[in-house]
Protein backbone atom coordinates (compact mmCIF):
# COMPACT_ATOMS: atom_id res chain seq x y z
CA UNK A 1 0.00 0.00 0.00
CA UNK A 2 1.13 3.83 -0.51
CA UNK A 3 0.77 5.77 2.49
CA UNK A 4 1.61 9.77 2.40
CA UNK A 5 0.97 13.49 3.79
CA UNK A 6 0.00 16.74 2.13
CA UNK A 7 3.78 18.24 2.95
CA UNK A 8 4.45 22.13 3.19
CA UNK A 9 6.91 23.16 0.33
CA UNK A 10 7.11 26.57 2.60
CA UNK A 11 10.20 25.93 2.87
CA UNK A 12 11.21 25.39 -1.22
CA UNK A 13 10.69 21.64 -2.96
CA UNK A 14 14.02 20.77 -1.80
CA UNK A 15 13.09 20.97 2.11
CA UNK A 16 9.41 19.69 0.91
CA UNK A 17 11.65 16.33 -0.12
CA UNK A 18 13.31 15.79 2.42
CA UNK A 19 10.13 15.87 5.01
CA UNK A 20 8.59 13.22 2.51
CA UNK A 21 11.82 11.05 3.14
CA UNK A 22 11.88 11.78 6.50
CA UNK A 23 8.27 10.94 7.33
CA UNK A 24 8.79 7.70 4.93
CA UNK A 25 5.90 8.84 2.79
CA UNK A 26 5.48 6.47 -0.46
CA UNK A 27 3.42 9.28 -1.98
CA UNK A 28 3.09 13.10 -1.54
CA UNK A 29 0.53 15.38 -2.11
CA UNK A 30 1.44 19.76 -1.97
CA UNK A 31 0.07 22.76 -2.80
CA UNK A 32 2.08 23.86 -6.09
CA UNK A 33 1.88 27.47 -4.48
CA UNK A 34 0.73 29.52 -2.12
CA UNK A 35 -3.01 27.76 -0.85
CA UNK A 36 -4.77 30.52 0.08
CA UNK A 37 -3.86 33.09 -3.00
CA UNK A 38 -4.37 32.61 -6.79
CA UNK A 39 -1.14 34.77 -7.55
CA UNK A 40 1.85 32.33 -8.05
CA UNK A 41 5.26 33.08 -8.68
CA UNK A 42 6.99 30.48 -11.27
CA UNK A 43 8.63 27.46 -10.54
CA UNK A 44 12.40 27.23 -10.83
CA UNK A 45 13.05 24.46 -13.41
CA UNK A 46 16.48 23.02 -12.11
CA UNK A 47 14.59 23.33 -8.94
CA UNK A 48 11.65 21.22 -10.25
CA UNK A 49 14.04 18.67 -11.47
CA UNK A 50 16.21 17.89 -8.69
CA UNK A 51 12.94 17.38 -6.97
CA UNK A 52 11.35 15.02 -9.41
CA UNK A 53 14.65 13.01 -9.60
CA UNK A 54 14.60 12.67 -5.58
CA UNK A 55 11.25 11.49 -5.75
CA UNK A 56 11.78 9.07 -8.16
CA UNK A 57 15.38 7.50 -6.92
CA UNK A 58 13.27 7.23 -3.74
CA UNK A 59 10.21 5.63 -5.41
CA UNK A 60 7.54 8.41 -4.07
CA UNK A 61 4.97 8.68 -6.20
CA UNK A 62 2.31 9.24 -7.38
CA UNK A 63 2.90 13.00 -6.95
CA UNK A 64 -0.43 14.67 -5.95
CA UNK A 65 -0.57 18.64 -6.38
CA UNK A 66 -3.72 20.43 -4.57
CA UNK A 67 -5.11 23.29 -5.70
CA UNK A 68 -5.79 26.68 -3.65
CA UNK A 69 -8.82 26.81 -1.75
CA UNK A 70 -9.59 30.42 -3.37
CA UNK A 71 -10.45 28.76 -6.46
CA UNK A 72 -14.05 29.20 -7.41
CA UNK A 73 -15.31 27.41 -10.54
CA UNK A 74 -18.95 27.49 -9.62
CA UNK A 75 -18.85 31.30 -8.67
CA UNK A 76 -21.96 33.37 -10.74
CA UNK A 77 -19.88 36.33 -10.50
CA UNK A 78 -17.87 36.88 -13.53
CA UNK A 79 -15.31 38.33 -12.08
CA UNK A 80 -14.48 35.40 -9.33
CA UNK A 81 -15.30 32.95 -12.80
CA UNK A 82 -13.13 34.26 -14.62
CA UNK A 83 -9.70 34.68 -12.16
CA UNK A 84 -10.93 31.06 -10.98
CA UNK A 85 -10.62 29.62 -14.88
CA UNK A 86 -7.28 31.71 -15.26
CA UNK A 87 -5.86 30.25 -11.90
CA UNK A 88 -6.73 26.67 -12.87
CA UNK A 89 -4.87 26.73 -16.08
CA UNK A 90 -1.69 28.20 -14.12
CA UNK A 91 -1.89 25.75 -12.08
CA UNK A 92 -2.17 22.72 -14.37
CA UNK A 93 1.31 24.71 -16.26
CA UNK A 94 2.49 24.48 -12.73
CA UNK A 95 1.89 20.54 -12.02
CA UNK A 96 3.56 20.20 -15.50
CA UNK A 97 6.73 22.29 -14.57
CA UNK A 98 6.55 19.82 -11.30
CA UNK A 99 6.15 17.09 -13.51
CA UNK A 100 3.00 15.94 -11.23
CA UNK A 101 0.40 13.24 -12.15
CA UNK A 102 -2.57 14.63 -10.71
CA UNK A 103 -4.11 18.16 -9.60
CA UNK A 104 -6.78 17.83 -6.89
CA UNK A 105 -9.41 20.37 -6.30
CA UNK A 106 -13.21 21.00 -5.18
CA UNK A 107 -15.37 21.73 -8.18
CA UNK A 108 -16.79 24.79 -6.13
CA UNK A 109 -19.66 26.75 -4.41
CA UNK A 110 -22.77 27.81 -6.67
CA UNK A 111 -23.16 30.46 -4.14
CA UNK A 112 -27.16 30.26 -4.68
CA UNK A 113 -27.11 30.19 -8.38
CA UNK A 114 -28.10 26.18 -7.77
CA UNK A 115 -26.60 22.80 -8.53
CA UNK A 116 -27.52 22.33 -12.23
CA UNK A 117 -26.17 25.99 -12.60
CA UNK A 118 -23.09 25.64 -10.61
CA UNK A 119 -22.03 21.96 -12.72
CA UNK A 120 -22.23 23.59 -15.59
CA UNK A 121 -20.05 26.25 -14.54
CA UNK A 122 -17.68 24.02 -13.30
CA UNK A 123 -17.54 21.85 -16.52
CA UNK A 124 -17.26 24.64 -18.83
CA UNK A 125 -14.30 26.48 -16.60
CA UNK A 126 -12.67 22.78 -16.68
CA UNK A 127 -12.58 23.09 -20.86
CA UNK A 128 -11.64 26.32 -20.89
CA UNK A 129 -8.66 26.01 -18.49
CA UNK A 130 -7.65 22.73 -20.50
CA UNK A 131 -7.59 24.66 -23.73
CA UNK A 132 -5.60 27.59 -22.39
CA UNK A 133 -3.50 24.95 -21.55
CA UNK A 134 -3.60 22.33 -24.90
CA UNK A 135 -3.97 19.80 -21.62
CA UNK A 136 -5.57 16.66 -23.45
CA UNK A 137 -5.37 12.97 -21.91
CA UNK A 138 -2.10 12.22 -23.12
CA UNK A 139 -0.58 14.92 -21.27
CA UNK A 140 0.26 12.54 -18.14
CA UNK A 141 -1.48 14.68 -15.85
CA UNK A 142 -5.14 13.85 -15.02
CA UNK A 143 -7.48 16.90 -12.80
CA UNK A 144 -9.14 15.02 -9.87
CA UNK A 145 -12.88 16.18 -8.69
CA UNK A 146 -12.33 16.00 -4.92
CA UNK A 147 -15.48 14.92 -3.59
CA UNK A 148 -16.78 17.50 -0.41
CA UNK A 149 -18.27 17.15 2.29
CA UNK A 150 -21.37 19.61 1.22
CA UNK A 151 -20.94 22.22 3.50
CA UNK A 152 -23.04 25.66 2.17
CA UNK A 153 -23.34 25.68 -1.40
CA UNK A 154 -20.78 23.07 -2.18
CA UNK A 155 -20.86 21.05 -5.13
CA UNK A 156 -19.99 17.84 -5.46
CA UNK A 157 -20.75 16.10 -2.14
CA UNK A 158 -23.32 13.89 -4.57
CA UNK A 159 -21.53 10.93 -6.66
CA UNK A 160 -24.16 12.37 -9.63
CA UNK A 161 -22.48 15.95 -9.75
CA UNK A 162 -18.92 14.73 -10.30
CA UNK A 163 -20.63 12.24 -13.26
CA UNK A 164 -22.20 15.21 -14.62
CA UNK A 165 -18.95 17.21 -14.72
CA UNK A 166 -17.27 14.71 -16.12
CA UNK A 167 -19.36 14.12 -19.15
CA UNK A 168 -19.78 17.83 -19.61
CA UNK A 169 -16.46 18.74 -19.75
CA UNK A 170 -16.15 15.66 -21.98
CA UNK A 171 -12.50 15.60 -23.50
CA UNK A 172 -10.90 16.63 -20.34
CA UNK A 173 -8.48 14.20 -18.42
CA UNK A 174 -10.46 14.21 -15.51
CA UNK A 175 -11.05 11.92 -12.46
CA UNK A 176 -12.10 11.50 -8.91
CA UNK A 177 -10.41 12.05 -5.71
CA UNK A 178 -11.89 10.81 -2.40
CA UNK A 179 -11.49 12.12 1.25
CA UNK A 180 -12.75 10.02 3.83
CA UNK A 181 -13.68 12.85 6.26
CA UNK A 182 -15.73 14.45 3.74
CA UNK A 183 -18.09 11.09 2.44
CA UNK A 184 -18.50 10.47 6.10
CA UNK A 185 -19.68 14.01 6.51
CA UNK A 186 -21.73 14.34 3.28
CA UNK A 187 -23.38 11.29 4.26
CA UNK A 188 -22.08 8.29 2.75
CA UNK A 189 -21.44 5.78 6.05
CA UNK A 190 -17.92 4.31 5.16
CA UNK A 191 -17.39 3.23 8.62
CA UNK A 192 -19.17 0.12 8.38
CA UNK A 193 -18.68 -2.45 6.10
CA UNK A 194 -22.18 -2.80 4.56
CA UNK A 195 -22.13 0.99 4.13
CA UNK A 196 -18.62 1.11 2.59
CA UNK A 197 -19.80 -1.44 -0.14
CA UNK A 198 -22.92 0.05 -1.07
CA UNK A 199 -21.02 3.67 -1.49
CA UNK A 200 -18.51 1.69 -3.67
CA UNK A 201 -21.39 -0.24 -5.70
CA UNK A 202 -22.70 3.76 -5.74
CA UNK A 203 -19.01 4.89 -7.35
CA UNK A 204 -19.20 2.03 -9.79
CA UNK A 205 -22.51 2.86 -11.16
CA UNK A 206 -22.38 6.53 -11.28
CA UNK A 207 -18.98 7.34 -12.18
CA UNK A 208 -17.23 3.77 -12.63
CA UNK A 209 -14.67 3.17 -10.08
CA UNK A 210 -11.48 3.07 -12.56
CA UNK A 211 -12.03 7.08 -12.34
CA UNK A 212 -11.11 6.85 -9.04
CA UNK A 213 -7.26 7.83 -8.78
CA UNK A 214 -6.60 8.97 -5.22
CA UNK A 215 -8.24 8.71 -1.73
CA UNK A 216 -7.29 11.35 1.35
CA UNK A 217 -7.80 9.59 4.39
CA UNK A 218 -8.69 11.53 7.43
CA UNK A 219 -10.96 11.04 10.11
CA UNK A 220 -14.37 13.49 10.59
CA UNK A 221 -15.28 15.52 13.40
CA UNK A 222 -18.53 15.60 12.38
CA UNK A 223 -21.05 13.06 12.75
CA UNK A 224 -22.20 11.58 9.51
CA UNK A 225 -24.44 13.41 7.68
CA UNK A 226 -23.27 16.70 9.13
CA UNK A 227 -21.72 18.37 6.28
CA UNK A 228 -18.60 19.37 8.33
CA UNK A 229 -15.56 19.86 6.70
CA UNK A 230 -13.15 19.43 9.41
CA UNK A 231 -10.71 16.61 9.91
CA UNK A 232 -9.68 14.70 12.91
CA UNK A 233 -6.52 12.64 13.26
CA UNK A 234 -6.90 8.97 12.17
CA UNK A 235 -8.86 6.82 14.82
CA UNK A 236 -10.31 9.99 17.07
CA UNK A 237 -12.93 10.82 15.09
CA UNK A 238 -16.33 9.95 13.93
CA UNK A 239 -15.02 7.18 11.61
CA UNK A 240 -12.66 5.79 14.32
CA UNK A 241 -10.28 2.72 14.61
CA UNK A 242 -12.63 0.55 13.79
CA UNK A 243 -14.28 2.20 10.51
CA UNK A 244 -10.25 3.02 9.35
CA UNK A 245 -9.63 -1.18 9.86
CA UNK A 246 -12.98 -1.33 8.07
CA UNK A 247 -11.97 1.12 5.36
CA UNK A 248 -8.25 -0.01 4.98
CA UNK A 249 -9.17 -3.68 4.21
CA UNK A 250 -11.24 -3.08 1.29
CA UNK A 251 -8.69 -4.12 -1.59
CA UNK A 252 -10.30 -1.11 -3.73
CA UNK A 253 -9.37 0.99 -1.36
CA UNK A 254 -5.48 -0.77 -0.42
CA UNK A 255 -4.45 -0.45 -4.45
CA UNK A 256 -5.28 3.65 -4.12
CA UNK A 257 -2.39 5.90 -3.08
CA UNK A 258 -3.46 7.25 0.45
CA UNK A 259 -2.61 10.70 1.39
CA UNK A 260 -3.29 12.02 4.61
CA UNK A 261 -4.60 15.88 5.59
CA UNK A 262 -4.96 15.14 9.03
CA UNK A 263 -4.03 18.32 11.80
CA UNK A 264 -0.43 19.21 11.88
CA UNK A 265 1.44 22.05 13.94
CA UNK A 266 4.74 19.85 13.56
CA UNK A 267 6.35 16.74 11.61
CA UNK A 268 5.17 14.81 14.78
CA UNK A 269 1.84 14.88 14.24
CA UNK A 270 2.34 13.27 10.63
CA UNK A 271 4.75 11.00 12.15
CA UNK A 272 2.15 10.05 14.72
CA UNK A 273 -0.81 9.36 11.90
CA UNK A 274 1.10 7.70 9.44
CA UNK A 275 2.26 5.15 12.03
CA UNK A 276 -1.77 4.84 13.16
CA UNK A 277 -2.62 4.57 9.49
CA UNK A 278 -0.26 1.51 8.48
CA UNK A 279 -0.93 -0.28 12.05
CA UNK A 280 -4.50 -0.09 11.37
CA UNK A 281 -3.89 -0.82 7.59
CA UNK A 282 -1.96 -3.71 9.45
CA UNK A 283 -4.95 -4.84 11.71
CA UNK A 284 -7.26 -5.03 8.98
CA UNK A 285 -9.13 -8.06 7.43
CA UNK A 286 -9.01 -7.91 3.73
CA UNK A 287 -12.38 -7.99 1.71
ZN1 LIG B 1 -9.23 19.13 -0.71
ZN1 LIG C 1 -9.21 16.13 1.02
Amino acid sequence: MRFGVHVSKAGGLKRALQDAIDLGCDTIQMFAGSPRSLRQSAIDEDEAYAFLQGLTKEDIQPLVIHAPYLLNLASPKDETYEVSVRALAHEITRCQSLGADYLVFHPGNHLGSGMEAGIKRIAAAIKKACDMTELTRDNGLTLLLEMVSGAGTEVGWMFEHQRDIMGMAEGAPLGICLDTCHMFAAGHDIATREGLSETLEKVDEILGISYVSVAHCNDSVGVLGSRLDRHADIGSGMIGEEGFRVILGNSKIRALPLILETPKIRMEDDKRNLAAIRRLAKEAVIW
